[in-house]
């Protein structure tokens, strides 16, 4: 393939039109170095056309990590007789939120497992309390698969946006990642009726999960293009102690960067996070998502106390913010590639 071939590439992927599938092939499989860098400059060009340099920072607050399912891969899986549980309470969310709100945040993370006690209510109920104490702020949830009933509830009280992954589209895939009682039909179902709702919805998947082929992240491609979500989060999978695939091996972090920068270029004004399980395996790895077109931080507003115990993979890193001289520190490792904290709300 020649130069002028990759250009072409970039065309086709950044048309607005699906990508065909022998280039998703392509794409996945039969890069040069070369091609890769030139993808992720063009991704940092479209990401600077859409965003200039400023990165999103939003606040992660780890609600609970108590959880009623079992996937295999995760850390806080009901099963896991070893994880360590705990859960916050209204007044500590708010708490985080206030903490957050001094820092300068216009964004709440509220992340958790599906734990029975905060049910749909009791998650209405903390919404509308952080709604009413900061209206301007914007409000994501990320709790799992719930009923269209709960949802509509979530977005009554005021919730913005929604995150969850659809994690892999391929259903005998999904099968093998999760038990019986979960199915890729419910996810997909959860996401179009968060996107219905009018919630700015977030997708994506773990890169390298057990099993996962070429032809497994083409469909996981192709069903973005399908939904196309307004944020797309992809991080490596990372083994967790105490689970099924405990043994098994993590992602690759180059795999993860590469497929940064084609959603870039396929979806260019995407919010596109830098997550923490790429800096868990990668000391440079938020540096090396934005320099591959990501362009979203969100660092953890979670009490420090129950940060480790919110162990989904092993040796999560933890960006804290819990002070003004953390953000400084975050400020300056921007600044040293070229780019600043973005403090506004940074709606899609
Ligand atoms: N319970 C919610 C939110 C918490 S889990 C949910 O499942 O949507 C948030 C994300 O962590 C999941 O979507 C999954 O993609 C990711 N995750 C779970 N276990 C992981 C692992 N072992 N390695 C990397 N990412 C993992
Ligand atoms: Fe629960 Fe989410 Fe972990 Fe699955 S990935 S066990 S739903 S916290």
């Amino acid at each position: 393939m020649s130069g002028s071939d990759i250009e072409k590439i970039v065309e086709e992927l950044t048309s607005g039109a699906n990508v065909q599938y022998a280039t998703w092939h392509y794409l996945l499989t039969s890069l040069t170095a070369t091609q890769k860098d030139f993808l992720r400059n063009e991704a940092v060009r479209v990401a600077k056309k859409h965003f200039g340099n400023g990165i999103y920072i939003r606040g992660l607050i780890e609600i609970s990590s108590y959880c009623k399912n079992n996937c295999y891969y995760c850390g806080l899986r009901c099963s896991n007789s070893h994880a360590k549980r705990y859960r916050l309470s209204h007044e500590d969310i708010l708490r985080c939120c206030h903490n957050g709100a001094e820092s300068g945040f216009n964004t709440f993370v509220l992340q958790g497992g599906e734990d029975p006690v905060q049910n749909d209510e009791w998650i209405a109920d903390i919404v509308e309390k952080i709604k009413k104490e900061f209206p301007d702020k914007a409000v994501t949830l990320s709790v799992g698969e719930r009923s269209d009933d709960a949802y509509t509830a979530f977005r009554n009280a005021g919730a913005d946006r929604y995150l969850l992954r659809h994690e892999t589209r391929d259903e005998e895939h999904y099968a093998t990642l999760h038990p019986q009682t979960m199915s890729a039909q419910n996810r997909r179902r959860c996401l179009f009726k968060l996107k219905e709702l009018g919630f700015q919805t977030g997708s994506g998947m773990m890169i390298g999960s057990p099993g996962q082929t070429t032809e497994h992240l083409i469909a996981d491609l192709q069903f973005l293009e399908e939904l196309h979500p307004q944020m797309i989060g992809i991080g490596p999978f990372i083994p967790s102690t105490d689970t099924p695939f405990q043994n098994n091996a993590a992602g690759s972090v180059d795999n993860t960067i590469l497929i940064v920068s084609l959603l870039r270029l396929r979806f260019p004004k995407a919010l596109i996070p830098a997550t923490t399980a790429l800096s868990t395996l990668s000391e440079q790895g938020s540096e090396r998502a934005i320099l591959a077109g990501a362009n979203v931080i969100m660092p953890n507003l979670s009490p420090i106390g129950v940060r480790e115990k919110y162990s989904i993979y092993n040796n999560k890193k933890i960006n804290g913010s819990e002070s003004a001289q953390q953000l400084q520190l975050l400020q300056d490792k921007l600044n040293a590639i070229g780019y600043h904290i973005n403090y506004a709300r940074g709606d899609y």
